[in-house]
């Protein structure tokens, strides 16, 4: 099969194996140049596949030489169809670490299901015996509720009032105006039973109940910030309303493993090109506007960047640099005061006829396309390639 791009809103539905195996190796290769991590050695990384956990779970491996067992929620390839970037990407990372001496197990099934935890835990039970860290790193549309079997949907919304500001089509570049309407009490309640901690503090429950946690045990799990700017549509929306959750959820997990000596962190990372933020309106175009400043002054990062930093100067240090509230702040970067000055003046004057003086459009559509296995250095897409690729052992 010869395999295109083929875009439908803003995800891509086709995928390209080498191309993915591209962008894992790209990633490793960054770890493998950088100072070991005196990091983790037996990790689980849930949400696995793509973005910030496949990048932790990177980190971790090739960084720190950690046993990994990665479970996330993607599609194998048919004769027809290519598998999700995510599969393709996980195969990648599995015959790697497989190469490089690594234990590497992948768990393919919904994460917020009782039949994943059991599965997980047995897994591990088999051929770890413990772990010492877990990577929460889910982004999702929906949760089917395991206790209840309700079916709850996340919505990006701004609360209490509509939010109208400016957004982007990142295929075309027309900048234009959108107003999002406020969410129900229903889609509040919804988006943070999707995105919030309950299914953090339920998997860490279970872990800690199967007796499968190390003394010192860590886990980790995603937040964002952003500036004034974002602040309707994400820290005072409804995705909002979910990392509040799930910042109470830490404090919740770290209470409950206080006779192990665990510990659980929100770490509040930079925004970034991926499938879940690409979903949100306004975030890209700021992102463009963020990538064309902080590459400008030699400060930008892509998720591997911020995964190395999140062992080596969060997780992973002798004196973690922690927020007032306790927070890891890999954003540091993205707010330091330089940048966002650089973001609001051009935010004023960005128009569809100025897009790309203002901003770095193409970098977010290439890096948009690379989530997908597209537009890598030495990959030909023009030869044939079998879509179909397995990932040894996957459960
Ligand atoms: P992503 O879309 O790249 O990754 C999501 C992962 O979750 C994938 O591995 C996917 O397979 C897995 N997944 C989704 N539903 C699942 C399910 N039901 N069962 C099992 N696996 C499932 O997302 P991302 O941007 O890396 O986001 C990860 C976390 O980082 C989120 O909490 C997000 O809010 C946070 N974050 C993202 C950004 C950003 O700019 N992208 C910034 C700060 C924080």
């Amino acid at each position: 099969m010869i395999i295109k791009p083929k875009t439908r809103g803003f995800i891509c539905t086709t995928a390209h194996p080498e191309g993915c195996a591209q962008n894992v190796q790209e990633q490793i290769n960054y770890i493998k140049g950088k100072v070991p991590l005196e990091g983790p050695k037996k990790v689980l990384v849930i949400g696995a596949s793509t973005g910030y956990g496949l990048a932790s779970r990177i980190a971790a491996a090739f960084g720190s030489g950690a046993a990994t067992i990665g479970v996330f929620f993607e599609k194998p390839a048919s004769e027809t169809k290519t598998a999700s970037a995510g599969w393709y990407n996980a195969a990648a990372f599995d015959r790697k670490a497989k190469e490089a001496g690594l234990y590497s197990q992948n768990i393919n099934g919904d994460a917020f299901s009782d039949e994943i935890k059991d599965k997980t835990i047995q897994l591990i039970k088999k051929d770890l015996g413990k772990i010492d860290m877990v990577v929460y790193s889910l982004a999702s549309p929906r949760r089917i509720h395991p206790k209840t079997g309700v079916t709850h949907n996340s919505v990006i919304k701004p609360i209490s009032n509509p939010f109208t500001n400016k957004t982007i089509d990142f295929h075309s570049g027309v900048v234009s105006e959108v107003t999002i309407q406020p969410a129900s009490e229903d889609e509040i309640k919804d988006t943070v039973a999707v995105m919030g901690g309950e299914d953090w503090e339920m998997w860490i429950q279970a872990l800690k109940s199967a007796g499968v946690l190390e003394s010192g045990f860590k886990t980790v799990a995603f937040s964002y910030i952003g500036p004034e700017l974002t602040h309707a549509i994400y820290t005072n929306g409804t995705i909002g309303k979910a990392k509040e959750h799930l910042d109470n959820s830490s404090k919740a997990i770290t209470a409950q493993l206080k006779d192990i000596d665990g510990k659980a962190y929100i770490s509040v990372n930079k925004a970034l090109v991926t499938q879940a933020s690409s979903a949100i309106p306004i975030v890209p175009l700021y992102i463009s506007i963020l990538y064309k400043i902080m590459k400008e002054k030699g400060l930008h990062e892509g998720c591997i960047e911020q995964a190395y930093r999140l062992f080596a100067e969060g997780l992973y240090s002798d004196s973690p640099t922690l927020d007032d509230s306790g927070k890891i702040r890999i954003d540091d970067w993205e707010m330091r005061s330089d940048v966002q000055e650089g973001i609001k003046p051009a935010w004023e004057q960005i128009t569809t006829e100025n897009v790309n003086s203002l901003s770095d459009l193409e970098g977010y559509r290439s890096d948009f396309f690379k989530l997908f296995g597209f537009g890598l250095k030495g990959v030909d897409y023009e030869s044939d390639v079998n879509p179909v690729v397995e990932i040894p052992g996957v459960e």
